[in-house]
This record gives structure tokens, sequence and C-alpha cells, in this order.
């Protein structure tokens, strides 16, 4: 008897497993069809991208995109949509950028595309002249002195790798010269820094990126060079060590500006307060729309909101949708969000970023905080998005939702084909037109299928 209680017992859990899955593997086939047919994201990523354009924290545009997004939030019905006050730095690029060679009768033609990094201090309309000192790896200034650098020009001639299969990857490791080179060059008497712009291709534009100035060391201008550029101008040193290099730029750091987070609420039915977060960032560098980085993405979030909605999902746990301000120069939305959590005493247990560019999703990464438990949880959802060519694998995050690891909240991130995102990524060329809107809603529903998971059984 008791053997034949345990066993109608197992029988009738493998039942209703077998029923959650087919009735999840409905709801994930309609969250797919309708991203697909409707392609709501893709619309709204063209508003943001021609009516409101580039958005760099602090600028009327970014202000423009936080209202944009409130009122597109306002319209979908969910239990709430608020600002979140955040003070950003404002920096302007000012006056297109300048640069040639000079004392070189061979070179002095050379096309030098450059832009300043995100943050540096112009040279103003003097400019700046001096010898050129060429590495080709950050760490091999640590074995220049001081008489070998002072009063020149450090050259940081770093390639993004391609034998790491994934960019990202080698764009972490060639990107310490951008974010700390300019620091780690006047520390040795530098006047300025060329950065190598991070892409594994070999194009004519420059890659902006913010770098971060270290503490009682002077400020220094900084620009990238197209990388096209900086193997003309490597391979000019080889023959004339001597030339030297002229720059202008009139970048200017002003006073900090208020700007706001933007967070729509889906209340949890069962569980309210467990909340999961997904977002994008608002802002954008100013030299194109920032279709891939990162309108495609705050655009995707907004879209699962609309989607829940327009299919009737309620979560039993509590969905944010978060449109965070300044990942690309200062981080602080990321950071005035995850306080907000911590002062509110609020339980995170997951965050999704998707910030890699509205191509084609390969998978959603979990981090590697997610204990094995979690991680087998999640495992067991694989199979639904086996006809989506979907993969749940390790390794997730993004920058604005790090700012959670240490509220114990598991990280993720919408993974896609990433194979191409630098060739638009800090430049001229992420515009909407960029972006394909199969490949974008395909990420949409993708987020949609697993947030929906989330919020139905938790982790
Ligand atoms: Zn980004």
């Amino acid at each position: 008897m008791k053997r034949f209680f345990l066993s109608s017992f197992w029988c009738i859990v493998a039942i209703s497993c077998a029923y959650a899955q087919k009735n999840d593997s409905l709801f994930v086939k309609k969250i797919y069809e309708t991203a697909l047919t409707e392609p709501k994201g893709y619309e709204w990523l063209e508003y943001l991208c021609k009516k409101i354009g580039a958005r760099l924290s602090g600028s009327p545009q970014a202000a423009a995109a936080v209202e944009f997004t409130r009122q597109v939030m306002d319209t979908l019905g969910l239990d709430r949509v608020y600002l979140q006050e955040v003070k950003v730095p404002r920096w302007t690029r000012g006056r297109q950028e300048k640069a040639h060679v000079t004392h070189s009768a061979r070179f002095a033609t050379l096309p030098l595309r450059v832009c300043a990094l995100g943050n540096a201090v112009g040279t103003g309309a003097k400019g700046l002249e001096a010898k050129i000192i060429e590495v080709k790896h950050f760490k091999d200034l640590t074995s220049l002195t001081h008489a070998q650098v002072a009063g020149k020009i450090v050259f940081f001639n770093n390639v993004m790798e391609q034998k790491h299969i994934n960019p990202f990857t080698a764009y972490g490791l060639a990107g310490e010269a951008r974010r700390n080179g300019a620091s780690e060059a006047a520390k040795l008497g530098a006047k300025g820094v060329i950065v190598r712009s991070l892409t594994p291709n070999l194009d004519e534009f420059p890659h902006t990126g913010s770098l971060r100035y270290a503490l009682n060391v002077p400020q220094i201008p900084a620009i990238a060079i197209a990388t096209i550029d900086a193997e003309a101008l490597s391979n000019a040193l080889k023959t004339e060590p001597d030339l030297q290099i002229y720059f202008e730029t009139h970048c200017n750091m002003l006073p900090d500006v208020i700007s706001h987070n933007v967070i729509g609420e889906l209340k949890g039915s069962e569980k309210p307060e467990e909340i999961i977060s997904i977002g994008g960032h608002l802002d954008s560098w100013d030299l194109a729309e920032g279709a891939h980085d990162d309108g495609a993405g705050c655009m995707q979030t907004i879209d699962v909101a609309r989607l829940f909605k327009q299919l009737n999902i309620k979560p039993k746990r509590t969905i944010r949708f978060v449109m965070f301000m300044n990942e690309e120069n200062g981080l602080r939305g990321g950071q005035k969000y995850a306080q907000e959590a911590e002062n509110n005493k609020e339980k995170h247990i997951l965050a999704l970023e998707t910030d890699a560019g509205g191509f084609t999703p390969k998978s959603i990464g979990i981090g590697d905080e997610a204990q094995a438990a979690q991680v087998r949880k999640m495992r067991l959802w694989q199979p639904l998005f086996v006809p989506y060519d979907i993969t749940l694998k390790q390794g997730g995050g993004g920058a604005d939702i790090s700012t959670l690891r240490p509220l114990g909240t598991v990280l993720s991130g919408l993974q896609p084909d990433a194979n191409r995102y630098f060739d638009y990524h800090h430049t001229s060329q992420d515009n909407y037109e960029t972006v394909n809107r199969r490949e974008m809603q395909l990420g949409t529903a993708t987020i949609a299928a697993f947030i929906y998971l989330v919020a139905e059984y938790g982790i």
C-alpha cells in the first residue's frame, strides 16, 4: 500500500511537471510569435534613434530619452512607472578633434582619424605636440622609465586579439589601455596618450569610450585612433621614430547634472517581495544614435513589459523594467539603483542586463554567483529554449546590474552573437539602420521567456 502510494505520488509529480512544461512551452511559443509579428520594440528604437539621437549623460537628449521611455511605459498599464533621481557627470566633446603628423616630410599627410576619449580633459585651441613612444601592450609601460616617457605622447597600440572566441574577452583585456592608460602614462611624465580603437577590425572609425583618471595624478589629454591609422602610424614610426604628432581636443567636464533612471514595475501576485530586474542603459555615446549600445537593450526591456501585459501574463514575483542612466561614463544609475535597493531592504533575486547589441540571441548567461542548486533549477528550463536555438550557460551580468552583486542577486545577461558588435561599438556607425528588426525581436522574446520562468518558479 505504502509502495503504491509512493509510486502514485511520483506519478502525479511527473504528470504535473510534464503539464507545466507543456503549458510553459505554449507560453514561450506565444511570446516568440508575438514579439516577431508585432515588433513594438523595434518601432520604439526608431523613435529613440531618429527623433532623439545621441544621448550622452546630462545632455538635453538624455533628458528627452528619459521622458520618452517614461511616457511609453505609462501607456502599458504597468503597476507603477517612476523616475529615480541620479546625479550624472556632464562631459562634452566640443569642437571636432584634429590630429596630424609633424616633423616629417614623408608622413605629413598620414590620415589620423581620432576622437577624444570620454571624461578626458581637452588640449584647448593650443593643442598638444610631442614625440611618440609606442607600446604594444599596456603592461609594457611598466618597463619604461620616466626619462623615456617624459614629455612624450604614449601611443598604446594594443590590439583586440582575434584568438578569443568571445570578442568581449578581447575587449576586456585590451581595454585597460583606454581605461587607465592616461593616468599610468602621466605618472611617467607623458603629456598625452593615443589609444588604438577597441575593435578587432581594421576600420577607419575612431571608437570612443571612457577613461578614468587616478587621484593625485596630472590629468592629460587622451584620444582614440582608428585601427587602420594606428597600423599606419606604427609603420611610420619604424621609419621615422622622431616624427611628432599634433592633436587638438575641445572636450570638457562640466558640473554634475540631475538625471534619472526610468523604472516600470509589475507587482508579483504571490511573492511580490522577490524582485527581478531587467534593463539596459539609456545613455549613449555622442558620436551616433546609440542603436546597438544600448538603445536596442532599452527598447527590448520595455517590449518585455509590453509582452507580459499583452499576453496577460501575471508574474508571481515582481518584475522591474529599468532604463539605467550613465553606464557609459560613470555608472551612476546602476550605483543609485543598488543603493536604493539596499536602503529599502529589497530582496533582488535576479537581474538581467541586455547591453551587447541587438543581434541574434545565442544564450542567456547566468553569473558565477548563482549557487549550484539555482543553476540546476534553471538548467531544467533548457528544453523550452531548444526550438529557439538558445542555450542557458554560465557567465552573465552587465555593468549596470553589477552593483547588485553585493546584495546577493544572481546576475544574468542576454548574450547575442557578438561578432559584429565592434563594427559599431562607440563609433559614428552605431545607428538605427544597423539593427536588424528580426534579430532584435528574437532577443526580446528570449528575455521575456526567461523572465517569465524566473517569475513563475523563482530560482
Ligand atoms: Zn553599453
